[in-house]
């Protein structure tokens, strides 16, 4: 015998649902004011894109170097004892240029001088790539009026650097019930001591996923600077075809072989959940 009042009851509860989208932009698509101003209305456009993953500014023009690169090499310079101060002005300027251009009453000078101070003390190198996603959540959450959280509360490792995904997801989802949106950003966690860790290169993707799951998101929105999964680079080949739809086994495997769009490592956290990924163009 069918349960009516039930069906009824579960029918209406799922109409009422709110959606949950977890939307995570890649670094070309915040590489400067006028990209943010892109993200921040298709974030507008739709209130169910309430957490969001922002990577480190990346390449505004060809031959441009991507915040995250820029970290790196300064944290190398501190290593070797040389002087950074230039090369810290240079990253700040990147921000900088964010904040003019978006009109925001947001200043990094604290930030900035923290992290030289950290470089010298030498922080390690983990600890400087996730500065780029770490300031870039700043500006960010400041430009949509969104609560920020530091991955490094959220995202756990082991001592020996390994991914803790259990505990991730109970801190995740328990800092995250409460808030109707917030900007997580991407690529890096902490381990116990408090240290920084980051995932391996293109990791941002992998904090949209685990976000993503801790939300029990409709959709995972990954938005880049292609139009979809495509049958194959389109640096390689000109205009390749879209793949409209792909299984999460097919996307892991072509991700694995060098299908760079997606992080190889962010498919399992959404197929555990059966949580679809979308892959979207920012310019577009
Ligand atoms: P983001 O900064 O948004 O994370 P990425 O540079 O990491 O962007 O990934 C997007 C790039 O992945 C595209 O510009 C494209 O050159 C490359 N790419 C490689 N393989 C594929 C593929 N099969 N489909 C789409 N893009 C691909
Ligand atoms: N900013 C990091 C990188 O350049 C992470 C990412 O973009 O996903 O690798
Ligand atoms: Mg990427």
């Amino acid at each position: 015998m069918i349960n009516y009042s039930a069906l009824l009851d579960y029918v209406m509860w799922r109409n009422t649902k709110k959606m949950i989208k977890v939307v995570k932009f890649g670094g070309s698509s915040l590489a400067s004011a006028a990209q943010f101003k892109k993200v921040g209305a298709i974030i507008r456009k739709e209130e169910t894109r309430r957490y969001v993953v922002p990577s480190a500014p990346g390449k505004r023009f060809d031959g441009d170097i991507k915040v995250t690169d820029m970290l790196y090499e300064c944290y190398r310079a501190a290593e070797k004892g040389e002087k950074i101060a230039g090369k810290i002005k240079k990253i700040q300027a990147r921000y900088q240029e964010i904040i003019d251009g978006l009109g925001l009453d947001l200043k990094l000078d604290e930030q900035f001088a923290e992290i030289e101070k950290n470089f010298i003390a030498q922080a390690g190198s983990d600890y400087a790539a996730s500065r780029g996603e770490f300031l870039n959540g700043i500006v960010m959450a400041n430009y949509l009026g969104y609560t920020y959280i530091d991955s490094a509360e959220v995202i756990c490792f082991d001592e020996n650097g390994n991914f803790l995904a259990d505990k991730t997801d109970e801190v995740l989802s328990e800092r995250l019930k409460d808030l109707d949106n917030a900007v997580v950003p991407g690529f890096y966690g902490a381990k116990p001591d408090g240290s920084v860790k980051t995932f391996s290169r293109g990791g941002s993707d992998i904090t949209g996923s685990i976000v993503a799951k801790a939300v029990h998101a409709d959709i995972y929105e990954n938005w880049t600077d292609v139009s979809g999964f495509l049958v194959t680079d389109p640096r390689i080949v000109k205009d390749p075809e879209v793949i409209s739809t792909i299984t999460y086994r097919e996307l892991r495997e072509l991700s694995y072989m060098g299908a760079t769009v997606l992080h190889e490592d962010s498919i399992f956290p959404l197929r555990q959940e059966g949580i679809p990924i979308h892959v979207l163009n920012t310019n577009a």
